[in-house]
């Protein structure tokens, strides 16, 4: 327990000493020095379009790591995000498995998945773009909870409960609940590090999910390539759902310029992902 407890600290500390040069550049500088021009009139048309909408928005430079412009109330609060977890949870696989990742079989609903098709035999490239659930609880199932601290740690997300169960280290419930903007953060600093070990697959995972996954709806509308993940996640409005929708894209996939993360009200990460591809779609024109 307490190797566990010294751990967290060093992570916190590696995290401290990493964020710090990034976020000092951003209170030194204004924004007009931290983003390129194409964001900075993304941000605009995104304000003028969807600044009274229902849906939630976190637009952020995907160089600098600076927020260019939000609708989202407290997006420093830690809520559930679904499926957004599963990059973060792969990657803890990977760092105790010699970063070789398994072949599994889903089922379908008969071995938890979302959908009641089984998707057959997946890898990770294609269990990220799918976003299937019966391939991560099983691969969760062998994700050391020391290791998964540790990745939390190093990419500044908040970590799971102490109890939290495989199906929780995969997004279902609410045992892992993450802020946000630190998850935005956290797939900026995912694509800087897209040539270490194991995070080659996880990325392609998402390029096909703009593609021909759950975040199809965003490649269908642009004229750009994107990286997509999608997540489905219970509630937190005051006014209940059984669920909402998170999309997180960004754009152009092969150098992100820009990061949008959407959340709405009572629809599934897949239903999300078309309002996120047309938020796109307005900033591309
Ligand atoms: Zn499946």
């Amino acid at each position: 327990m307490g190797s566990i407890i010294a751990r967290r600290i060093l992570g916190l500390f590696v995290v401290a000493f990493i964020a710090a040069p990034a976020f000092a550049q951003q209170a030194r500088q204004p924004s007009s020095s931290t983003s390129s021009l194409f964001s900075e009139s993304a941000a605009k048309i995104l304000q003028r379009a969807y600044g009274q909408s229902e849906t939630s928005y976190l637009l952020v430079d995907a160089n600098s790591g600076a927020l260019l412009t939000a609708h989202w109330e407290n997006p420093d609060k830690p809520i559930p995000l679904g499926s957004l977890v599963k990059p973060f949870t792969a990657l803890a696989y990977a760092e105790s498995h010699n970063f070789q990742f398994p072949t599994y079989a889903c089922k379908g609903k008969a071995n938890g998945c979302w959908q009641d098709q089984p998707h057959g035999e997946l890898n990770l490239t294609a269990a990220i773009s799918l976003s299937c659930n019966a391939y991560f609880l099983q691969l969760a199932a062998h994700v050391p909870a020391e290791r998964l601290i540790s990745i939390a740690d190093s990419f500044g997300l908040n970590v799971p409960n102490e109890n939290a169960t495989p199906a929780n280290l995969i997004g279902l419930g609410d045992q892992w609940q993450i802020a946000p903007l630190r998850m935005a953060r956290a797939y900026l600093e995912l694509i800087r590090r897209k040539h270490a070990p194991g995070v080659g697959p996880i990325i392609e995972g998402m390029r096909q999910s703009a593609l021909q996954g759950t975040g199809a709806a965003v490649g269908r509308q642009l004229k750009h390539s994107a990286l997509t993940k999608t997540g489905t996640a219970p509630c937190t409005h005051s006014r209940w759902a059984p669920a909402d929708g998170f999309t997180l894209a960004l754009v152009p996939a092969e150098k992100p310029e820009i990061l949008l993360l959407i959340r709405m009200h009572s629809v599934t990460g897949a239903k999300a992902a078309e309002t996120a591809g047309r938020m796109l779609r307005d900033m591309e024109e």
